[in-house]
């Protein structure tokens, strides 16, 4: 008999459900909807409930027909716990209990960080996975993920993977989201590079039109040879290696993946982080390579199928879960 995993992947703005089937975590059908902003602590496992009610429905299926339930949410994480998510009204709840009063005690339910989630199903979409590899994903924010050993690394509060918030400068006095200053999500996040391509533009000449700035504006003129924008890009990419040199030292992974809306820029981006990477990385970490994200925006539903697959498997062995 055939069975099935749902993958989720909860954001501040929309909500995602990919059905996969649970052998080869091939992904089926997905859906869709808007995130429910109001009473959120009940309000979300309320509408999650309802909608895989529809989409087991529409494929004509049972919930007998569903092994496993993986979840990946937009803020720390630890064993399915969620001491405060910012990005959703969330403080001191078992993620994982909430979503067990909903769905029968045949489906196991895994509860991960979306970033950690999109590393995990990044690397285990790849032909050969590798065993250990991080995601930085460049976005509005910064975020990323480690993969030790296959397995993803949440630490011992759920911040395994806050890549975005290391401190990486002390060029300016703006105190990021995190409370804290200097941290890589102000310099390579969407905020930073706009911030930082206006500062320059007061000074010097640039083909970029300034009255219709984005991220992918920058890129193009880089591309285009434009000296203010690949001066951009290129900090950019320096403190995106310096993050990795100081992650080489720590994870030693066997690969950097690329993801997130700006690593849309492609090789361009990759091929400059490289540079700066090999004169930044110690030692010989200086071959470890850096890849493009290949999941696109499935990568958190993937990744929370992948989650609960390893975790049914690992229970199986050890008859517990
Ligand atoms: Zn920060």
């Amino acid at each position: 008999m055939k069975q099935y995993i749902l993958g989720v992947d909860i954001g501040g703005t929309n909500i995602k459900i990919g059905i996969f089937d649970s052998e080869s975590i091939e992904l089926i059908d997905k859906i869709e909807f808007k995130t429910p902003k109001r009473d959120q602590d009940q309000s979300i496992f309320l509408n999650l409930k309802s909608e895989i009610d529809q989409l087991i429905k529409n494929h004509k299926l049972v919930y007998e027909d569903v092994i496993g339930l993986g979840v990946a949410v937009p803020c720390p994480v630890k064993n399915g716990y969620v001491f405060s998510c910012p990005n959703l009204v969330w403080t001191n709840m078992d993620i994982v209990k909430e979503l067990q009063k909903s769905f029968p005690s045949n489906i196991k339910i895994s509860v991960s960080n979306d970033a950690s989630l999109a590393a995990l199903g990044e690397n285990e979409s790849l032909d050969m996975p590798y065993k250990n590899a991080v995601l930085i994903t460049l976005g509005t924010g910064v975020g990323g993920g480690v993969i030790i050993n296959g397995n993803i690394h949440e630490g011992s509060m759920g911040y395994g993977g806050e890549i975005g918030h290391i401190r990486v400068f002390d060029e300016n006095e703006i105190t990021c989201g995190c409370g804290s200053k200097g941290c890589l999500e102000q310099i390579c996040g969407t905020h930073g590079i706009l911030e930082y391509t206006q500062k320059l533009a007061k000074n010097s000449k640039t083909s970029i039109d300034m009255n219709r700035l984005s991220v992918k504006s920058v890129f193009d003129a880089a591309k285009d040879g434009d000296n203010l924008a690949n001066k951009v890009i290129d900090r950019v990419a320096k403190y995106l290696a310096i993050s990795a040199s100081i992650l080489a030292m720590i994870v030693d992974p066997e690969v950097f993946i690329i993801g997130g809306g700006v690593s849309r820029a492609g090789s361009f981006l990759i091929d400059k982080i490289e540079k700066h990477y090999k004169s930044e990385a110690r030692f010989s970490s200086g071959h470890i390579p850096f890849m493009l994200a290949k999941t696109g925006n499935d990568a958190g539903i993937i990744g929370a199928a992948y989650l609960v697959s390893q975790q049914i498997k690992k229970s199986e062995k050890t008859d517990a879960w």
